[in-house]
């Protein structure tokens, strides 16, 4: 399986080396017995690798260079947004003023980076039509929660407390059910027609006084605008539900529409993924949720307010939901997505929107002789192709993200959203140029063909990365995260 030259550093291990020097003890040594309960101090030396400076700047630099992310290649990820992270949001981010604040510092003493919050919390006002921001929540998914357990308040406080239920499109991120079990509700779905849209008479079906809310994905996961939404919104409305919309990936119509507009109360959004916060890795992230006037009492607790010229934290919010994060919110995000914001302008923003638009449909129609596209329409800033052509050749979608490696892609997401057999979801994002994508798309062009010519070169990929196919579901469960001697 290790097909690399590079010995591992503990294979390196050459008694009595070393790879640092420390100073002169000037302190009495401490004796640790003495500090440390007895059941706490091991017996024996760990047994570390002994070795230079040299060799574990080799073995980290090694490690890092295993690792793909968007500034090594291109990650056309579906549903996640992996676009280029501008180095100016890090340099401003690194800003000693910004960098080295601390939490608890007074307000006085912050109100530089108060103002960036709220006038971060003023652009996304203005970018989703909505009446209020809370810049909180630490991710999508959190976002969702957050928005949820305010539709709940809300509901509650109207003495509305039949409402348990949470109607999901099918072609919703996958989130959305979970966030809404997770906030206490029970999910509903609702299937999509032969168009990939929600289905209008399915969800008349589901919608009723016990509708607390309908979350949907816009554009959903297959890529496609909901074209119904006015409709769908007068359906939830005048049953008493509200409107929650997903906007994780707002690359699709920023500047172009706006959420608040269409109807909808609640909206999320993610700055590490259109706002070009880094992600990947687990964090951090950045979920705002903006708000319609009447859930604004139930926002998170404090709300960050403009007070004649000073900015403060109103914690006086009898009906919010309370806090939910630690402080403020990710901050460092926050900055990120402020630079990006007034680097781009409203200009800029508007052309984000049509260049990822542009490219996934043009990526779209170049694949399109060569797979299966099972919703044949214009699509936002992500698309979905079936495998069910090459599945009859004995290769699978796995087989193709697999062997997409080899030509040093990270593959797309694949069977996602369940609704399309064999799916393989791609989203370029706006910020790759022509070139790279024509690169990619005669990778999957090759594959193609090799499913038809020569299919074992597929099942058997990857054939040049370090590490082959895993068990996966072993690999989740039981990882192994410590070397272990061969
Ligand atoms: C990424 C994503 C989410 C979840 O965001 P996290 O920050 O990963 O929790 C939700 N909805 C959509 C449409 C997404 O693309």
């Amino acid at each position: 399986m290790h097909k690399e030259d590079q010995p591992l550093i503990f294979e390196l291990s050459t008694e009595g080396r070393i790879g640092y020097s420390l100073p002169e003890m000037d302190i009495p040594e401490i004796d640790l017995g003495e500090l440390l309960p007895e059941g706490y101090l091991r017996e024996e030396e760990p047994e570390l690798p002994e070795v230079s400076e040299l060799d574990i700047m080799r073995h980290y630099t090694a490690l890092s260079k295993r690792n793909h992310g968007v500034d090594s290649g291109f990650y056309p990820l579906g549903s996640c947004t992996m676009k280029y992270n501008p180095k100016i949001n890090e340099n401003v981010a690194r800003f000693n003023g910004f960098a080295h604040l601390h939490p608890l510092q007074d307000e006085s003493s912050v109100q530089g980076a108060l103002e960036l919050m709220y006038d971060l919390q003023e652009h996304l006002i203005e970018i989703t039509g909505m009446d209020e921001v809370t810049l909180q929540p630490a991710a999508g998914a959190h976002g969702e929660w957050t928005g949820l357990m305010m539709i709940r308040s809300y509901h509650e406080a109207n003495g509305d407390t039949k409402r348990t239920k949470v109607v999901v499109p099918d072609s919703a991120h996958g989130t959305n059910p979970a966030s809404a079990t997770v906030a206490g509700f029970e999910t509903v779905t609702v299937k999509s027609d032969e168009n990939g849209l929600v289905d209008l008479e399915d969800l008349r079906r589901v919608v009723g006084e016990d509708t607390a809310a309908l979350m949907l994905t816009n554009p959903n996961t297959l890529g496609l605008f909901e074209e119904n939404i006015l409709e769908m919104a007068e359906i939830v409305h005048s049953a008493g539900g509200k409107l929650y919309y997903d906007g994780a990936n707002l690359n699709a119509v920023l500047s172009k529409a706006r959420p608040g507009d269409m109807g909808f109360d609640v909206v999320h959004l993610n700055l590490h993924k259109t706002f070009t916060g880094p992600h990947g890795g687990g964090g951090p992230g950045s979920g705002p949720v903006g708000v319609k006037s009447d859930l604004i009492p139930y926002l998170p607790k404090p709300v960050l307010v403009k007070n004649g010229d000073q900015y403060e934290f109103d914690y006086d919010r009898p009906q919010s939901i309370g806090r939910v994060k630690p402080y403020y919110g990710n901050f460092g995000i926050n900055v990120r997505a402020y630079t990006y914001i007034r680097t781009m302008g409203p200009d800029g923003l508007k052309a984000v929107t049509e260049n990822a638009v542009l490219n996934a449909n043009y990526m779209m129609r170049r694949l399109e002789p060569f797979f299966d596209l099972p919703f044949d329409r214009h699509c936002k800033h992500e698309f979905v192709l079936s495998g069910k052509r090459q599945k009859k050749l004995g290769v699978r979608t796995l087989d193709i993200a697999k062997r997409l490696l080899d030509f040093g892609y990270h593959p797309p997401t694949i069977y996602f959203p369940l609704n399309v057999e064999e799916c393989i979801m791609i989203e370029p994002t706006e910020t790759e140029s022509k070139e790279t994508l024509d690169a990619f798309v005669d990778a999957m062009i090759q594959i193609a063909k090799e499913a038809e010519e020569n299919p074992e070169i597929v099942q058997e990929a990857p054939h040049t990365t370090v590490i082959g196919r895993l068990d996966e579901t072993m690999a989740a469960r039981k990882p192994v995260l410590r070397y272990q001697k061969q």
